[in-house]
């Protein structure tokens, strides 16, 4: 084994890679090594003859997780494709979500937490079905919303944000929630860091059996830990144990889901005699990148002053690319990517990140047309289609047949002529018994339920006889499994006779699935599971559910030769020669949530104190622009129709707040789409209005209340066509087209049963 470089690290990093006996913290900005650090760590643990098994390393997604272990390897191993022996022994350190961290920890202590090995992992959706069922039993109101309600209740109580106000029929609610879901053998996503909490502040012999197997801990992206998370870690790791963390106060962009930047800075605090060290020097970005990023976060109240510097040349300036519409932003973005494309920068070295998901549409779309090829970056997508979901409840019947929910989801596809009522009464014979769904359709059960005529009780008996035999496929290999869930229920079938336009592309996406889990055997077969880790029980299909599971929502697949587009917050810890930023503008980054609540906004014009939502809009904000190796493009649009709305919105406060200089030039007001809002001029003749107000959106209003100034710039076919808009004398119309721009163009409407009109687009409300 080739002894360990650290020559490549600087005197500080050394340290924190060294460093031993005892909690450690790296507290630093982006781009400064930190994940390097947990690299370099890992590698000279294992070097010391530290059994990698014993070490475990906390990323935020699944993806970086690989990645770790895929970069320890090569410090270890070299870079062949062969598997050396000190490859293997990176591929036995434990790198993990905290997430897939709990999940496997449950399944190995399932028995103490009520659990089979074989437990099912609930989403959103199954929550939400299983809500509707409980609040419809409890006689309360059971539609999306109420279910949606009661679901935030007990997420907030179980990720430790419970403010303790939580009515009583709500917890009794919960307790129900829970009831079912063990009865079920599933748990939800909270429950994969809460029950293990629970069961280590319960059983001391667990606790200490884990703490004795994981005796090196390192948790990446620490700021954004939540309090369940916290616990966990505090948990797994007394007082004197080897944990380092490492993060960036100024990156803690997960506060709406619970994380607390507290905990970093009050790690010290709590971790008796941690050492800490600083990192200051960035290795990642130009200057001029730098300087923007660190211009914008400096006017964040209450942080942690760290100044990065660089020994990087300045490089290329900012551009600036202002836009009349998001369709014109799109194909600025598309024309820019070309660009660079062709002077040697390769497709994924650069990225696209925007705020909202709902931005993404109009990008692919000019990406498409100027044959950019690019790749979304939002791994659960594939796993959320209709006809995939159908497949997946297949699949988790066959691996955990008391999981109701998932019965109830494939006895109707394809549809078998099983209707509501035959369910209901099944349902009732079911929980009057005390039996799960798939037990009550057994041979002696199934002639008890009453109020069944024969032929209801055959169907229900074929399908009894289906997932007996689909669950003998299931033990063979994940491939085998998925090749019976969607062939042998009739699924694939379903879609091949079926002359619905999307039939065939549904039936290529079951095939698809087939073809995942094969890939799936097949990386286990060269990658075994990490040492000492359980295999569950129900083998590779188990292992191929959790997987699916706990894909996040930045898991999809990297960009081999492709520009990757995704939300600015599954962009942290990645790094790209070039990165643009669309829609910045009040309103969409920062975002209409964080200005609502600004009190800055109260002071015309003036800056005001920012809220806590604005504060972390702006570390937002520096996590994008810091994400930039060489170049870094920011776009905004004046007009830009979202969500079936037309919006005026004036540029991005964070614009405004880049020195002038570091771009390469500025649109003159006069000739630009970017004009000048009442407000504080700022340093670089970008002009903000901080009071923006955009309660216009609300329903009881008409056209914007502060109607933004009319356009110099000549017309063009903008985001208004196509527009529904409402009318108070003619009622709700179409715009086919528009004569100028902003609240004083002339729009011709369609109106249903009235015809074409003529009308100032004030007069209107889009709806
Ligand atoms: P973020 O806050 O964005 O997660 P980070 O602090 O984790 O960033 P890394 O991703 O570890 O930073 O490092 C940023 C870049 O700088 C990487 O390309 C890394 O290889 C490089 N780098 C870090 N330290 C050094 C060093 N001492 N010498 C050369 N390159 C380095
Ligand atoms: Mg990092």
């Amino acid at each position: 084994m080739a002894p360990l470089d650290l020559a490549s690290l600087n005197p500080e990093q050394r340290s924190a890679v060294v460093h031993r006996g005892g909690p450690l913290l790296v507290l630093a900005g982006a781009g400064s090594g930190k994940t390097r650090v947990i690299v370099h760590r890992i590698a000279s643990l294992v070097e010391e003859g530290i059994p990698p098994w014993s070490i475990l390393a906390v990323t935020f997604t699944n993806k970086a997780a690989g990645e770790l272990r895929e970069r320890v390897g090569r410090l270890l191993g070299g870079t062949g494709p062969s598997a050396t022996p000190d490859r293997s022994a990176a591929s036995d350190v434990r790198c993990s979500t905290f997430h897939s961290f709990g999940a496997s920890l449950l399944r190995r202590e399932a028995e103490a937490v009520g659990l089979t090995r074989d437990f099912t992992i609930y989403d959103e959706d199954d929550q939400l079905s299983l809500a509707k069922r409980l609040l419809r039993e409890a006689g309360r109101e059971a539609d999306s919303a109420a279910a949606r309600e009661l679901l935030s209740a007990i997420d907030r109580i179980k990720n430790g944000a419970g403010d303790g106000a939580e009515v009583e029929d709500v917890l009794e609610l919960c307790g129900r929630f829970e009831r079912a879901l063990r009865a079920a053998n599933a748990v939800d996503f909270g429950d994969l860091l809460a029950l293990p909490v629970r069961l280590f502040e319960s059983r001391p012999d667990v606790l200490d059996r884990w703490r004795r197997r994981f005796r090196h801990v390192l948790v990446d992206e620490f700021q954004d830990t939540n309090v369940v998370q916290y616990r966990l870690l505090r948990l797994l790791c007394p007082t004197g144990a080897d944990l380092c963390v490492v993060g960036d106060d100024d990156q803690s962009i997960y506060r709406w889901r619970g994380a607390d930047v507290r905990h970093i800075l009050g790690f010290e605090h709590d971790f008796a005699n941690a050492q800490v060290v600083k990192l200051t020097q960035n290795y990642r970005s130009d200057g001029n990148v730098l300087a923007a990023a660190q211009a914008v976060i400096a006017k964040n109240p209450h942080r942690h002053d760290k100044t990065l510097w660089t020994e990087r040349p300045s490089g290329a300036p900012l551009r600036l690319l202002s836009a009349q519409d998001e369709r014109d932003e799109a194909d600025r973005i598309a024309a820019e990517l070309a660009e660079l494309h062709s002077e040697g920068t390769v497709w994924s070295e650069m990225a696209v990140f925007y705020r909202i998901n709902a931005q993404s549409r109009v990008l692919e779309e000019a990406l498409r047309i100027a044959r950019v090829p690019y790749v979304i970056v939002r791994g659960r997508s594939f796993y959320e289609r209709a006809e995939i979901k159908d497949a997946v409840a297949y699949l988790r019947l066959m691996a955990n047949p008391r999981s109701d929910v998932d019965l109830l989801r494939a006895i109707g596809a394809p549809p078998r002529g099983i209707g509501e009522t035959t369910l209901e009464r099944l349902s009732r014979h079911a929980s009057a018994a005390g039996l799960c769904l798939f037990d009550a359709l057994a041979e002696g059960e199934l002639s008890r339920v009453e109020g069944l005529n024969a032929g209801s009780r055959g169907r229900l008996a074929r399908f009894r006889d289906l997932v007996v035999e689909l669950r003998a496929a299931a033990a063979e290999s994940a491939g085998a499994a998925a090749e019976a869930a969607v062939v042998t229920s009739g699924l694939l079938e379903r879609w091949a006779s079926s002359s619905e336009p999307d039939a065939a592309e549904r039936g290529e996406n079951l095939r698809e699935l087939v073809g995942a889990a094969r890939e799936a055997d097949e990386r286990w077969a060269s990658q075994p599971r990490e040492a000492g880790e359980d295999l569950p029980e129900g083998g590779p299909l188990v292992r191929f559910l959790e997987e699916i599971a706990l894909l996040g929502d930045a898991d999809g697949e990297a960009g081999a030769e492709r520009v990757s587009l995704m939300t600015l917050h599954a962009a942290k810890g990645l790094e790209f020669d070039a990165v643009f930023i669309a829609g910045m503008e009040e309103g969409i980054f920062p975002h209409s949530r964080a200005l609502a609540f600004d009190p800055s906004r109260e002071e015309a014009g003036g800056r005001g104190t920012e809220s806590e939502e604005m504060a972390e809009e702006r570390r937002l904000c520096y996590v994008g622009f810091t994400r930039a190796r060489r170049r870094l493009f920011v776009a905004c649009a004046r007009m830009r129709a979202l969500f079936g709305d037309l919006r005026f919105n004036p540029p991005s406060r964070f614009l405004g707040e880049i020195p002038a200089e570091l771009f390469d030039a500025l649109p003159s007001f006069e000739s630009s789409p970017v004009r000048p809002y009442p407000g504080a001029p700022s340093a670089n003749g970008i002009t903000v209005d901080y009071s923006y107000d955009q309660s216009w959106r609300s329903p009881e209003r008409s056209f914007p209340r502060r109607p933004p100034r009319p356009s110099p710039a000549p017309a063009r076919p903008i985001g208004a066509m196509g527009l529904t808009v409402r009318h108070a004398v003619f009622g709700v119309g179409k715009v086919v087209s528009a004569d100028g721009e902003g609240p004083d163009a002339k729009l011709t409407i369609r109106f249903p049963g009235v015809g074409e009109k003529r009308i100032v687009a004030r007069f209107v409300t889009p709806i």
